[in-house]
């Protein structure tokens, strides 16, 4: 019996890692899931009778529909840049701008009577570069928004900013609708990587500047993200962008691994491919900037969330400030759901369906649109669950499995927890399952147990 089991978990094995070797979109861990495809295409009709299914379920059964969250995708930047993983273009004018905001508003017109029981938790305006709107095109945005949806007081209102296009008239406006927190998008301050990457237009006395004004209007959580290993960058150059990031004071920086977007950016910029790159580049280039990493949040009081290796990201809080999780952009929560709005954006319908909306902004006709969607169960959310704890920190409580999901999760993965007791990569240690990932390509090859 244990014979026939190992040969099938050397199978599934071998099956995993020639996927991953496929599989084109690099190491986005949400982007697992994906392996699987989405095997239809929904009108918006139809997706709108799914979420009017389950708002009217959780009605009837009094369910708690408190975790809705709105995401809204601006996908106009003022250039791409070369390590930019999202999905965005070069905004071609002002009209192209009012005609995007103008889909949105329909689109909020056309959800909002299947919505109107629901008081949407945190709102988080991505991209792209959402501060590339006027404070004009911002406030019209936000009016309509707020017309057509009920928010709760209290939740977590996010904007995603390049501090060069970012501006106080826009700040204001998002202060106006109760926005707290926002990201920053910096990535890099060494001039060769800003020049080899296409940012060239980024300037360190305006990101100063732009952080401090953020200050003084008052959000109360002001993020940075950087990223370390650009092409064109050292690990001096990185610690020198973070060193400076770190002495104006945001209340959180998050660290991400450069995840590269396509593998001629590897060919080009490392003469490596894929494999090499996470293989033999990535790992000690990573433990390197994490050294760093460590030596400077000490010095300039910020507390790391944690500095594990295997990790893409690494979220640093500001010691003075009591603010949210520092890794927390926009995953979107467990148990919870995601109405996206615009090009690009993703939603999720907790236990029921995913989809996104993968269409150019061309058009703006919402007749015409199709979502690609698939169905998900609730294992499909425990498995989400478990592979973004592993993107996040190697371990997951076991009794905070049970209290989200109501269920024991050895008993509903045995599989997955035989193959990996059998490679030796989990122990117990007391409530926590702890898994030994080397680096971001396990946590893909071995999470993929969870989703057999
Ligand atoms: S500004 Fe941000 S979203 Fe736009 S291309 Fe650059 S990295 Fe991508």
């Amino acid at each position: 019996m244990d014979k026939n089991i190992n040969d099938i978990i050397r199978q599934d094995l071998a099956r995993f890692r020639g996927l991953l070797k496929q599989y084109d979109n690099f190491y986005d861990i949400n982007q697992l899931h994906a392996l699987a495809k989405y095997p239809f295409l929904l009108s918006y009709p139809q997706v709108k009778k799914h979420w009017k299914q389950y708002i009217d379920a959780g009605i009837r059964n009094n369910k708690d529909l408190k975790n809705v969250d709105l995401y809204l995708h601006i996908p106009f930047c003022r250039s791409k840049c070369s390590y930019c993983l999202f999905p965005s273009m070069p905004l071609k004018g002002k009209t192209q701008a009012e005609g995007y905001i103008d889909y949105l508003t329909e689109e909020m017109h056309f959800y909002s009577n299947a919505f109107r029981n629901i008081e949407f938790r945190n709102i988080y305006i991505g991209g792209g570069t959402p501060s590339i709107l006027s404070s004009a095109q911002m406030s019209r945005l936000l009016k309509n928004m707020f017309g057509y949806f009920a928010f709760r007081k209290n939740g977590q209102r996010t904007s995603e900013c390049n501090p060069h296009s970012a501006s106080k008239p826009v700040f204001s406006v998002l202060r106006d609708y109760g926005f707290n927190r926002i990201s920053f998008g910096v990535q890099s301050l060494n001039t060769k990587a800003l020049r080899v990457n296409k940012r060239d237009y980024q300037d360190f006395k305006v990101v100063k500047q732009r952080i401090s004004e953020a200050k003084r209007f008052g959000f109360t959580d002001i993020n940075v993200d950087l990223i370390a290993g650009l092409a064109g960058d050292t690990l001096e150059g990185f610690e020198n962008s973070f060193t400076k990031v770190a002495k104006l004071k945001p209340y959180n920086i998050v660290v991400y691994g450069l995840m590269p977007p396509r593998n001629s950016y590897l060919a080009d910029n490392f003469h490596m491919n894929k494999y090499d790159y996470f293989t033999y580049h990535y790992p000690p280039m990573i433990k390197k900037a994490l050294r760093v990493m460590a030596v400077i949040c000490r010095k300039y009081g910020y507390i790391p969330d944690s500095l594990d290796p295997s990790k893409f990201h690494w979220g640093f809080r500001d010691k003075g400030h009591s603010g949210e999780d520092p890794g927390s952009g926009y995953t979107g929560e467990y148990g919870g759901c995601t109405l996206g709005l615009g090009s690009f954006s993703r939603s999720h319908i907790h236990g029921l369906l995913e989809y996104r909306n993968a269409q150019y902004v061309s058009h703006f006709n919402l007749r015409d649109r199709l979502f690609e969607a698939k169905k998900i169960t609730l294992k499909d959310e425990m498995a989400k669950y478990i592979i973004n704890c592993l993107d996040r920190e190697s371990r997951i409580s076991l009794s905070i499995f049970n209290e989200i999901f109501g269920d024991n999760l050895i008993k509903v993965f045995p599989y997955a927890i035989y193959a990996l007791k059998q490679l030796k990569l989990i122990y117990y240690a007391k409530d926590n399952l702890i898994f030994r990932f080397r680096n971001p390509e396990d946590k893909y090859i071995y999470g993929l147990f969870f989703l057999k």
